[in-house]
């Protein structure tokens, strides 16, 4: 069977599985050792060594996915998204990042990075031209993130990563918020996708999970720093991850479509100001986003005129949960300004776009008139008059 000619939701549901030659059993066995065999064998697997039969499993599973070569699972996001920038980063180097990324890879930018005599640079616009303008002599890497939190704001991969192999450096993406079924990097020329599995690959809000795919070689130079630093992923919690990536094709299909009819649904709303979506025409890159997205995706942001109170609109919401994170089965809802960008002053925010009325929405695979009511329901009570 030519493994790279199967469709992806084919991949989806088998690519990788372990096959139970001992009971049959219809799927991948969970091997929990921490102690393998060393004599005579041809690999010596060890947890940490991202090297076991679920480890194996799973990131070939990712890999055809994200068109790689090869795919490792870690233990979160961030412990793939750290241990790839360190694998390609060394005191005196340089990186060039987007100017929106996911707070948490912005923290570990600012608070650890220049203890360790690694610089960077944040653009000053999401054009390749606003990469190109902050290389120097010592960067290394350039890291994109598309779409963004919470803006959904859409970056040109094929042009940042023209620019990276122009002057040779690393070319690395965040492909959390799209997922490999709606965008795939390496085919644009990327070098490394970078995933928390907690979202999307997860899908269900009970994995904690990352990965990284890319080229044989990069992912050799990421696997040297990566059994230093440890951050690999239980078996138990690979198997699990397998498990949930049988269904990402169809989830994801089904947060594409519920997200492009709420996007509409609000964007005609008298109560919503603006609306955030790759998918809507109105969005300013929505032309980049078609050429290289399979679908626009579950997130989207909007806001609230000021007629309404948004704080009092999540507490009214019965189905929409308020929540941290994102990219459930289930719809949830979070207010960027008490949370994310909660140590910004209210004109700081203003500045990047973020008003005390904006949401971002995960939108879930309910029925979207189930959707759709509670926001209603929602609205009529957090009027401000009426609060
Ligand atoms: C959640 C998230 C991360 C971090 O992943 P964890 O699994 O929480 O470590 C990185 N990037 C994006 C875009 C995310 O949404």
């Amino acid at each position: 069977m030519a493994k790279n000619k199967l469709g992806v939701h084919t991949i989806c549901t088998h690519t990788g599985e372990i096959k139970d030659e001992q009971f049959g059993g219809a799927v991948s066995p969970i091997y929990m050792a921490s102690s393998y065999a060393y004599m005579d064998v041809d690999v010596k697997r060890y947890p940490r060594y991202f090297n076991t039969p679920n480890q194996d499993a799973v990131g070939k599973k990712i890999a055809a996915l994200e068109h790689a070569e090869v795919a490792l699972p870690f233990a979160s996001g961030m412990a793939a998204i750290s241990t790839a920038l360190f694998a390609f980063l060394n005191h005196g180097d340089h990186i060039v990042l987007q100017n929106e990324i996911y707070g948490g890879t912005f923290n570990l930018i600012v608070e650890e990075f220049e203890k360790m005599g690694i610089e960077y640079s944040f653009t000053d616009g999401v054009e390749a031209s606003d990469f190109e303008n902050k290389i120097k002599s010592n960067t290394k890497v350039l890291y994109l993130e598309t779409p963004s939190n919470p803006l959904l704001t859409i970056t040109d991969i094929k042009k940042v990563a023209l620019v990276a192999k122009k002057h040779g450096l690393i070319s690395m993406i965040d492909n959390t918020f799209a997922s490999p079924i709606n965008q795939r990097p390496l085919d644009l020329g990327i070098d490394i996708s970078l995933h928390s599995a907690t979202k999307y690959l997860g899908g269900h809000s009970d994995i904690c999970a990352g990965a990284v795919a890319a080229s044989e070689e990069h992912i050799e130079r990421i696997w040297q720093k990566a059994k230093n630093i440890g951050g690999s992923l239980s078996d138990f919690m690979c198997y699990l991850l397998e498990r949930s990536i049988k269904t990402l094709g169809v989830r994801v299909d089904k947060h594409n479509s519920n997200a492009q009819e709420i996007a509409e649904f609000l964007d005609a709303h008298a109560a919503v100001s603006k609306v955030y979506y790759p998918g809507l025409t109105s969005h300013p890159q929505h032309a980049i986003a078609k050429s290289q997205m399979h679908g626009f995706g579950g997130m989207l942001s909007f806001e609230l005129t000021n007629e309404y109170d948004a704080v009092q609109f999540q507490k009214e919401l019965q189905l929409i949960k308020p929540s941290m994170s994102l990219a459930g089965v289930e719809s949830t809802i979070l207010l960027p300004s008490a949370t994310s960008h909660a140590l910004l002053t209210a004109e700081q925010r203003a500045e990047v776009g973020i008003s005390d009325n904006l949401l971002r929405f995960s939108v879930g695979i309910e029925s979207t008139q189930d959707i759709m009511n509670d926001v209603e329901h929602a609205l009529k009570k957090a009027l401000v008059t009426l609060v």
